[in-house]
């Protein structure tokens, strides 16, 4: 059906564009998620901020061949993003991300506006402790309380079976992962590998903030942990092989903000050689744009 086309169901309102379903409040999308749980069908929440890419993509392909329902939710989420950041200018693609998502076969894409997730006298936050402090929590220390208390709300608005996480964002998956056993959320938390380009960047929708200059460079970060990864897995140890990453990148014109080696299962941070499930971690601002990549040491990874 071409454009958006308003129609009546016992979904209440809903819009239909591209062949597929969104709904924008929390009422509807409980209605629809009720009758497949009422009709034992296994539901898979892959929550997304839009803009999508193959990244996230592949996280819906996942998700299709996880269960028989699968919801994409699509939510720029204020709470966590810090006053200075870019919330403001963050990309929002609405029609080609619900093509995108008809053409997988998406059954429902939630879509709520602001109000709807924070009302006015909005006054709750999930803190998860430890995890969400190193790392991306150590410069933005606002951004894990928003991302945690976001999707336990969206957790308990889909009642999904299977929630599922890149691992582009590997702490955030950990922290979401953690939250969900803390409180004993019904859902199992799933991983997805990262997606890159083919020169390596990892993909996320704020390479388009990237100039052509910028974006030339910007695959360094990933050559840079990869090859920190392959010495540690060859029994180097971290301590010069992070310093010259870092003293590289610095050069090629990056603002590095940390380049660490942790556990990849608690994250604590690793120094030596390497003898433990681990990955190599990094982010850095190129320019204006702030950009995220880990990589797993082989042998030793999870
Ligand atoms: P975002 O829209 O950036 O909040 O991302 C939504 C989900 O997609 C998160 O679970 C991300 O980790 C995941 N994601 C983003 N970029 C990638 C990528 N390049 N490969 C795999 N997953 C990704």
């Amino acid at each position: 059906m071409a454009g958006k086309v308003p129609v009546t169901s016992r979904l209440g309102i809903f819009c239909m564009s591209a062949s597929i379903k969104t709904v924008t409040t929390i009422k509807d999308l409980k209605n629809a998620v009720a009758d497949w749980r009422g009709a034992g069908e296994k539901t898979v929440l892959v929550p997304t901020m839009g803009a999508l890419h193959e990244g996230h993509l592949s996280l819906v392909r996942l998700a299709r061949k996880t269960g028989e329902r699968t919801i994409v939710s699509i939510f720029v989420n204020p709470a966590q993003f810090a006053p200075h950041e870019d919330f403001d200018s963050y990309p929002r693609e609405h029609e080609k991300d619900l093509e995108h998502l008809a053409a997988l076969g998406v059954d429902l894409v939630f879509m709520p506006p602001r109000n709807e997730v924070y009302p006015e006298d909005f006054s709750t936050h999930v803190t998860v402790e430890g995890l969400s402090e190193g790392l991306c929590g150590a410069s933005r220390t606002h951004f894990f309380g928003g991302v945690a208390t976001v999707v336990a709300k969206l957790l308990n608005q889909c009642r999904p079976d299977v929630a599922i996480f890149g691992e582009k964002d590997y702490q955030q998956l950990l922290v979401i992962r953690r939250m969900a056993r803390d409180l004993d959320m019904d859902v199992e938390i799933l991983g997805g590998p990262i997606v890159r380009e083919a020169d390596g960047l990892a993909m996320s929708s704020r390479n388009a903030y990237l100039t052509q200059g910028e974006r030339q460079k910007a695959p360094r970060l990933y050559r840079t942990i990869s090859e920190i990864s392959e010495a540690l897995a060859a029994g180097k140890s971290t301590h010069e092989l992070l310093e010259e990453g870092a003293k590289h990148l610095a050069q090629a014109g990056f603002d590095v903000d940390y380049l660490e080696v942790c556990n990849a299962e608690n994250l604590a941070s690793i120094e030596g050689r390497v003898h433990e499930p681990a990955r190599v971690f990094a982010a850095a601002m190129l320019g204006k744009t702030r950009l995220i990549d880990n990589v797993a040491v082989p042998g030793a990874c999870k």
